[in-house]
């Protein structure tokens, strides 16, 4: 699937960069552009990739912070300034625009904004990469991150979810993982836009760029699950690694944990094609149906020149499993939590203004 990406807010910009690194590295050029969007220079310097700044009469290079309302304004007045940005970068070979942002800071509401932008004029499909904060993040990014999802499932055409706990590492605090977590989600994403890609000698059972298309096309919200494995010379000896790597794509390598009832499946297994075991093909599609309650389960082969056995599982219309009910829950809460604290501080307030003492300093 060729691709432009648009990386808002620090978060989106790096994952954005990380992604068109991976492509290059690879060789797959399904990236076809990309660009990054901050009112923040100094999140924008760092980056190896096209870049614009926004919200400048605003908030002065210096960012919103946290601050979302902030930053849907400062969005919403330069929504015309990206567009323009934009503009010869979304050629007649884009096959997808693909909005990657964090979402449980300022950059939500951006997100959500260009989708709905993008849409409105661009015909190819609008996808959005959204990354949710961890458990250990601050009620406020919880917050964002509820709201934000919302508006981001209802404006792009599907919203593929990264959830920041899923890839890291116990012992390292979230700061330190991100450039890990980042390559994590460069390889699954990379692989899925390279999926029917960069193929010479197209076969029957190599994966095509509609059925990543049509994986999608439930909308709301999907998830991306990977894993692989040594591989043998011999297909026979691999029924075992096709299905035990994409039972592990899917149960511990995926972007959403505990996410696995979907409405439709894509299985794409890469390797050398010689080596792919059909039968181990067939019975992990089976274990695909069986374990997501889909009949719409897609599969097909990525040829790929590696040593190992790879099983990447895109999962569409994920949004009823437990992890997202959690999710919402979560941000409905800590949304709760903080309007006690508001009010309560409000009170303090009011006692104090009502209040005939002098104060003592
Ligand atoms: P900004 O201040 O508006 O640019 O907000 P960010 O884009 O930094 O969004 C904050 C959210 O993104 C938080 O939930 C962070 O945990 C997350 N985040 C920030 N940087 C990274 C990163 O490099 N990788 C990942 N995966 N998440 C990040």
């Amino acid at each position: 699937m060729k691709t432009v990406l648009i990386g808002v807010g620090q978060a989106g910009g790096k994952v954005t960069s990380s992604l068109v690194e991976f492509d290059h590295d690879m060789g797959f050029d399904a990236v076809k552009g990309a660009l990054a969007v901050n009112s923040a220079k100094a999140d924008l310097q760092p980056l190896d990739i096209d870049t614009v700044l926004v919200g400048q009469d605003r908030v002065k290079g210096h960012g919103v912070g946290g601050d979302n309302e902030l930053g849907a304004a400062v969005m919403q007045s330069d929504a015309g300034e990206v567009m323009s940005a934009l503009d010869g970068r979304i050629t007649a070979e884009a096959e997808a625009i693909v909005v990657v942002a964090g979402l449980g800071a300022a950059p939500g509401p951006a997100g959500r904004r260009s989708a709905r932008e993008l849409n409105k004029v661009y015909d190819v499909p609008v996808y959005a990469i959204g990354i949710l904060p961890g458990r250990g993040e601050g009620a406020m990014y919880q917050v964002n991150a509820g709201r934000s999802l919302k508006t981001l499932v209802r404006e792009a055409d599907a919203t593929i979810l990264i959830d920041n706990d899923a890839w890291h590492s116990s012992g390292e605090s979230l700061e330190e993982g991100f450039d890990s977590i980042n390559d994590s989600i460069a390889r699954r994403v990379g692989l899925l836009f390279a999926s029917g890609e960069n193929v010479e000698g197209v076969g029957e059972s190599v994966v095509d760029t509609s059925e990543v298309i049509n994986t999608l096309r439930s909308g709301g919200v999907a998830a991306l699950g990977y894993a692989s494995a040594e591989a043998d010379d011999d297909p026979d000896t691999n029924i075992n690694v096709v299905t035990s790597v994409t039972r592990n794509a899917l149960l511990t390598g995926t972007s959403l944990p505990n996410a696995t009832k979907a409405d439709s499946a894509l299985l794409v297994v890469a390797g050398k094609p010689e080596r792919i075991s059909r039968k181990g093909v067939e019975r992990a599609r089976k274990w695909v149906e069986e374990e997501t309650g889909s009949m719409q389960v897609r599969g097909g082969d990525f040829p790929l020149d590696s040593e190992r056995l790879a099983a990447l599982v895109l999962l569409g219309g994920v949004e009823r499993s437990t992890r997202m009910e959690e999710f919402m829950q979560r941000a409905k809460e800590a949304r709760e939590e903080a309007k006690r604290q508001a009010e309560a501080r409000e009170d303090t307030d009011k006692l104090f203004q009502n209040d005939d003492l002098d104060s003592l300093i």
